[in-house]
């Protein structure tokens, strides 16, 4: 028996009776299929024995001018010996031969990134010991046509298409309709015929040693590492730091010999809607990957106990209870929803692999829930369950069930990922991609999908699929993203050179919009209608363990009445960011705006300004109505003045026309105004050093509208953001006119109270943030404007970083888009420093973040991390917020 090298330089890691060396806490040394695998293994799972090559050994690949490790062919060879022992079969053999699969598998489960090879060791001798040893040729030759198609196409790169074109010819010589009706002399005919083809396509004979099938097929693996779809993937899902692909080499066991025997896949939880009910699909008579690859229709895992065969007719039954029984176990063993693959040979039930399952949002809301109230998981583990991102899809809204009684569906597809989509039809990945990025929401249709095809259903609004089944690719990595998709809608005629379809008599091109409804599996002709959503009471209960848990207050970014209730229906605690400017840009108020700005002389500003005022003070009565009893920071005007001018002929005609300007004399102040970098230029707190009167403006309707709310019993509660400081004097000078503009609205109104407004500034060029203990002498609170602090930190402008961004990501110079996720090493500094300055000058001063990093879970634990008393984000992902701030607790500490 093969004894077990010393820790760190072991490559090969076995699974089987004889020994079990790896375990689930290995993952990154040997993957998640190696790791789950000998976990099975170890608690007794019926598991084929077989070993795992590390992923080190990948990297070392790569390393090495893509050359093996030394001695690694050695440990394979002594670990096939261990194989034999313990299968008691031979590798080659001609009586009674070994065969394996060779499988990828790196640490993060990469659905049908990389490629399988099956019956790896069938050779012309041993392709006769396999009919000897199982007494059934037919399936013997069968074996063989899949490994050289297999081998051909993913260790050799031959196109699988010309081995289809052989067996096509096969089978109609034979008049067979499927791959199953094929007779047993049909199948050795097209083993020839698949050598021919992969002679022709290599200059080479298929290889006959079984060691150099299996040395080139790990090498295979290990390449399909950096092919581009994986590659694709990686990117997309965000995945970087890993080594590599661990490499699988297992024992074959076959369910493909008879009516005894088959293969499927199954979730031991519906992965789309969280139902704890087992969820799968299986087919008789198969091998591998056919379940996935849409060749043949699978049948629901729910109608097994009606299989029966003619030589055991309570076989499916059998099949059931015992999968039934691994369902439980599994639960228990990994307190969470399993992914799993089996294959039965001969009434025998194999485990192939199993993880945790990917599932949609709602899926996964309502599993936490339900295991938490099993008592397989504690409130705390069902909170951390949920990957907070994923709310969002409980927020989208669905089809209009008004609308959709009215009109009937063209077709009804499987339901397998939820969500409602409309868009114009894309017949390829690269046209989703393009059209998706020229604006326009397209569906995807395709026959089926390939892992090649993912930025294409990434850019989609949703995937419809003709073929495949609800474990299909489509429909695994749809779920995966919660992107909507309807699988296997078989009416659809797609013609792809054509760029149209046809479902029952009708035709649709790319001009035509369509609608599909991923909870059900229809499709509809044209954009239907909408709703939004209903929260379930699971919903409700994950917020509320949220809301016990967190520290952090959730507040929304909002600009109108409306917004600010929306989010306070999702929860949000006050508004952290009410921008202004977005109040001058109706059509009835640019026109006073573009006057005030084209104004040379503070009398004629002014004038302007006042038309502006009874706008502003609407809005923001509007705003303290919604938020009543709740803080609204109010950020006086921002953006350079340039971005309200009228920069065409015809707009600046119409300025003229209401002003009185005359045209030249525009254009003139226009080019005044233009500046070479706007962003770093007249704007934020300058505008208001320059032209007080804007600020007087901003002050004095917010004051009015406070004050006139109050006497409507309304409890306003603004607080005065002034953006953009960088010097405390900047603060000083506007905070003093502040609160003489308070002061003065006071005395005109003749209010007596007090009126408890709060002023302070936006943290957010890096200058404020390494002075925050003096601007923190004129602040009564911070917010931090992570988005002009990540600009003006890296020096990236936010508006043009596109232009580069893509490169690197890909060259993994930064890990994410720091405006997306915080840049907790950089930009987190700026952050911490000034909070320690800040709280140091004023204890109790008032500190939150309202940059788009509020809503994104990763920089909400870092807020939680420095001590921020609030983070402020967009109105739908206020619930995200309030579960990733619990998330911060639980998995910090206080
Ligand atoms: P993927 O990562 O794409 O799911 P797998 O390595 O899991 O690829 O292989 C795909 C399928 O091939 C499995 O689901 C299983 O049905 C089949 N398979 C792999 N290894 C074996 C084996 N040793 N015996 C029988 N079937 C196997
Ligand atoms: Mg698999
Ligand atoms: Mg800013």
């Amino acid at each position: 028996m093969a004894k077990k090298k010393p820790a760190g330089s072991q490559m090969v890691y076995y699974f089987g009776k004889t020994r079990t060396d790896g375990d689930t806490t290995m993952k990154q040394l040997i993957g998640g299929k190696g790791a789950n695998l000998a976990d099975m293994t170890s608690i007794g799972l019926p598991v084929p024995p077989g070993f795992t090559i590390t992923t080190e050994c990948c990297d070392q690949y790569y390393q090495n001018k893509q050359k093996f490790p030394k001695g690694l062919m050695d440990d394979v060879a002594e670990a096939v010996k261990t194989l034999e022992k313990e299968t008691g079969k031979k590798f080659g053999d001609n009586s009674n031969p070994l065969l394996v699969s060779v499988r990828s598998g790196a640490a993060l489960s990469m659905p049908g990134m990389m490629n399988t090879i099956l019956n790896l060791g069938l050779n012309d001798e041993s392709v006769v010991g396999l009919v000897n040893a199982t007494g059934n040729e037919r399936f013997a030759y069968d074996a063989y046509r899949r490994l050289i198609n297999m081998y051909g196409d993913v260790v050799m790169e031959v196109h699988h298409e010309y081995f289809e074109e052989a067996f096509a010819k096969i089978k109609k010589k034979y008049n067979a309709k499927d791959d199953n009706d094929v007779p047993t002399e049909g199948l050795i005919e097209l083993v020839h015929a698949y050598k021919e083809v992969y002679k022709k396509h290599t200059k080479q004979d298929f290889p006959q040693k079984p060691m150099e099938q299996l040395e080139l097929a790990i090498e295979a693996v290990f390449k399909s590492w950096n092919s581009d779809k994986a590659i694709s993937y990686r990117r997309i899902e965000g995945i970087t730091g890993l080594k590599g692909t661990a490499v699988n080499v297992q024992s074959m066991v076959f369910g493909n010999m008879g009516d005894d025997s088959g293969t499927g896949v199954a979730f031991t939880r519906n992965p789309s809607t969280g139902e704890n009910k087992f969820y799968g699909e299986f087919l008789i008579n198969a091998q591998g990957e056919d379940v996935v690859a849409g060749i043949r229709t699978p049948q629901p895992v729910d109608e097994m106990p009606k299989w029966k065969a003619p030589t055991d007719k309570t076989i499916g039954k059998k099949m059931h209870d015992e999968l039934m029984k691994i369902k439980t176990k599994l639960e228990k063993h990994y307190k969470d929803v399993q992914d799993i693959e089996f294959t039965i040979e001969k009434g025998k039930l194999y485990m192939l692999q199993t993880r945790n399952g990917k599932r949609t949002g709602a899926a996964a809301v309502r599993i936490a829930c339900e295991m938490a109230k099993e008592k397989l998981i504690d409130e705390k583990t069902a909170i951390l369950r949920i990957p907070a991102g994923d709310l969002t899809q409980l927020l989208l809204p669905s089809f209009d069930p008004a609308a959709k009684k009215k009109e009937k569906p063209l077709t009804i597809g499987l339901p397998a990922s939820p969500g409602a989509a409309f868009g114009k039809l894309a017949f390829s990945a690269d046209e989703a991609v393009d059209r998706a990025h020229d604006g326009e929401k397209v569906i995807l249709v395709r026959k089926e999908t390939s892992p090649e095809d993912v930025d294409g259903m990434h850019s989609a609004a949703g995937i419809l699929t003709s073929t495949g089944g609800m474990t299909s690719h489509a429909a695994v990595v749809a779920r995966g993203w919660g992107k909507c998709c309807v699988a296997g809608a078989g009416a659809i005629e797609i013609d792809e050179k054509g760029k149209k379809i046809k479902v029952n008599g009708k035709t649709f091109t790319h001009k035509d919009v369509i609608s599909i409804d991923g909870s059900t599996g229809e499709v509809f002709a044209g954009e239907m209608a909408t709703v939004s959503p209903k929260m379930s009471g699971d919903f409700e209960t994950v917020m509320k363990w949220a809301d016990k848990h967190r520290k952090l207050g959730i507040r929304t970014n909002a600009d109108s009445p409306e917004d600010a209730k929306r989010a306070r229906d999702f929860g949000a605690e006050g508004i952290g960011l009410c921008r202004t400017e977005h109040m001058f840009f109706e059509p009835e108020r640019i026109i006073h705006m573009r006057e005030m700005i084209l104004a040379e002389e503070k009398p004629a500003r002014e004038a302007a300004l006042k038309k502006l005022l009874p706008y502003q003070r609407k809005d923001f009565e509007g705003i303290f109505k919604a938020m009543a009893g709740l803080p609204v920071t109010i950020r006086l005007l921002d953006p350079p003045l340039h971005e309200f001018l009228p920069h065409d002929a015809k707009s600046q005609e119409e300025v003229s026309k209401a002003t009185g300007i005359p045209v030249a004399k525009i254009k003139t102040r226009v080019a005044q105004l233009h500046e070479h970098n706007p962003m770093l230029g007249h704007r934020g707190c300058r505008l208001s050093v320059t032209y007080p009167e804007i600020l007087v403006m901003q002050v004095t309707a917010i004051t009015e509208a406070t004050i006139n709310c109050l006497g409507k019993k309304i409890d306003a509660k603004p607080e005065i953001m002034i953006p953009l400081v960088g010097t405390v004097k900047e603060l000083a000078m506007l905070r003093r006119i502040t609160e003489e503009t308070i002061e003065d609205v006071k005395t005109k109104k003749g209010f007596k109270g007090n009126l408890p407004i709060l002023i302070g500034t936006m943290i957010e060029i890096p200058r404020a943030a390494l002075t925050a203990d003096e601007v923190a002498t004129e602040a009564d609170f911070f917010s931090f404007g992570t988005n002009d602090l990540t600009q003006m930190t890296f020096g990236y402008s936010r508006d043009d970083i596109n232009s580069f961004l893509p490169d690197y990501l890909s060259e993994e110079i930064l890990e994410r888009d720091p405006f997306q996720s915080l840049d907790t090493t950089g930009v987190g500094q700026l952050v911490a420093m000034a909070v320690e300055k800040g709280r140091k000058t004023k204890p109790k001063i008032k500190l939150g973040i309202c940059g788009e990093h509020g809503g994104d879970p990763a920089s909400i634990f870092f807020c939680h991390t420095v001590g921020l008393d609030y983070v402020s984000c967009s109105p739908f992902r206020v619930p995200i917020a309030r579960l990733a701030a619990a998330q911060a607790t639980l998995k910090h500490g206080k």
